[in-house]
Order: C-alpha cells, then structure tokens, then sequence
C-alpha cells in the first residue's frame, strides 16, 4: 500500500484506493494530549483525533481566472472528529483560497491503525468513497494531439483509472498506444527532422511503424533519442515500454493501476516535451532569419 501526505490522496488518487496517510491532524489537539499525558493521564484516555481545518491542499482550480493548481482552504461547519477505535466516514470539504468560487468535496473512509493516541507521524489507512467534482485529471491539449481519434478509449481509461479499475485502465491505455503508435512516432520524426544528424533514428522509427504493437516498434529502437526529448534522463519510450510490456496476468489489479498511472504520467509529460522542442526551433529559427537578414 502507498504511502503518500493527505494532499496526494486528495489530488492524485482515484477513489477506492487504500493508501496510508500520515500528517493531516489538529496540532492543537495533539499538543492537548501530550500535555494531559505529561500530568499523568494514561495514553489510553485518548481515543479520538480530529483532521486539521487548517489544511490547505493544492487541488485543480478549474474556474476560468484560475485553471491551475491553487490552495484550497477548509470549509467549516463539519464535524472533523475522529474516533481511533473504529473506522470513520468522513466527508471534508474545500474551497479555492484564490477564487473563492470553485469547491471541492471528498468522502473518505478513514481507518486509524492505532486505537489510542495518534499524533501526526501515526499512520491511517484511507481511501475516497466519493468526490465532487469527479476525480480525474482533464488531458491536457498538448496530450490531445497524441491521444487523437482514440480519446474515447482514453477516456473509458481514465474513467477505470478513476474508479480504481487497474487491469480495466491498463488495457485501455495499452489499446490507445497501439493504436495511435504511428501518430507518437510522426511526432517524434517531425522533431528530429528539425536537425540533421538524425536520419538513422528517422529511418528506425518510419521502419518500426509497420509492428501492429507499441511495444514490438519500440523494440526495433536502437539509437537514443536527442536528450531534450528525455525524461528524468530516460527514454520516454523505452519507459512506456516496460510499462506496457508487463504481463497483466503477473500482476495485482492495484499494480496494474500504478502502470496505468505511470504510462498516462509519462505520455502527458512526453507530449509536452514533443510540443516544446517544436516550439523551441520555431523561435530559433525565426532568430536565426532575423539575424541572417541583418547581414
Ligand atoms: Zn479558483
């Protein structure tokens, strides 16, 4: 089970996905307790905890002067208690620091894994029973270009991703990838030709286009793509590749959701590396024809 802040579980997981959190309650009470344990109140007294109201977790703003991630501060008026000896359903609600407009609604179910004193280091097993607005990251636009005509299964992806459906997801996402592994490849072609030097790798990937998988033409690779199309210093190819080429029958639905997490991470942020590099030679280009023309 992850471990992961209240923040994450908030923002980055989808519902009925148990993770252990940690941090997320009242100092106040905790000092509270540490006190009356101080003159002599046995521990065992203290068998509730409450979330702190004064968390301000950075969510997805989508009202139109935000569209980003900003803090969202508590919305009062619930009972945020705690009982450490069973579990709890809590619903906890947030609204945009920036805006004022835009909120936020989860319902957790939260399983203290002490019965008596939990101070912030203790860790709880949660997960979201619920959430308005629904859980989901929207794709960004320079994602859309490479999803193309198979955003529908993108979407159907996203929604298992969302329901924490992991075989579900991970299917749909590897279905995407292979149907769109021509369009991936012409972008990352359009890249390279925008240098000389690249014409071996031009060659691989306009050959490797003929496997009907993703995971075969990524095979066929071998020359190392230019490094400002890498991420973390890997080939986002490559990475989508041992993602995909995991054998679903090996793997727990829960594992499979952290691929499909981990291939829809890395796509996005290959996207953007795509449409960057394009931009870029764009405007060196047109610096260089400003430049040459003054000659
Ligand atoms: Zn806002």
């Amino acid at each position: 089970m992850r471990q992961i802040n209240f923040n994450k579980l908030l923002d980055e997981i989808p519902l009925y996905t148990k993770a252990k959190v940690s941090g997320f309650l009242c100092e106040h009470i905790i000092e509270d307790q540490s006190h009356k344990l101080g003159i002599g109140i046995t521990a065992t007294n203290f068998k509730s905890a409450k979330i702190s109201e004064k968390l301000q977790p950075r969510l997805y703003c989508d009202f139109e002067n935000c569209k980003s991630h900003t803090y969202f501060e508590f919305l009062h008026g619930v009972d945020h208690w705690l009982k450490l000896t069973e579990i709890n359903e809590k619903k906890v609600s947030f609204r945009c620091c920036n805006c004022r407009r835009s909120t936020y609604t989860f319902f957790l179910e939260i399983n203290p894994l002490v019965d008596s004193k939990a101070d912030n280091t203790t860790d709880f097993e949660i997960q979201k029973i619920g959430q308005i607005p629904r859980h989901g990251k929207r794709i960004p636009t320079k994602a859309s270009k490479i999803i193309g005509k198979e955003r529908d299964l993108f979407f159907k992806g996203s929604l298992s991703e969302n329901q924490g459906l992991g075989i579900g997801a991970f299917s749909y996402y590897r279905r995407v990838l292979d149907l769109q592994k021509d369009k991936i490849f012409d972008e990352v072609i359009k890249v390279l030709k925008l240098t000389s030097r690249n014409e071996a790798l031009v060659q691989e990937l306009t050959d490797a286009k003929a496997e009907t998988q993703f995971t075969k033409a990524v095979d066929k690779i071998q020359t190392a793509l230019p490094d400002g199309l890498l991420i973390g210093g890997h080939n986002p190819l490559k990475l989508l590749y041992s993602a995909l080429s995991q054998a679903l029958h090996s793997h727990t639905d829960e594992e499979c959701l952290e691929l499909a997490q981990d291939i829809k991470v890395v796509l996005f942020e290959f996207s953007e590396k795509l449409d960057s590099a394009l931009k870029e030679s764009v405007e060196l280009n047109e610096a260089v024809n400003r430049l040459a023309r003054k000659n």
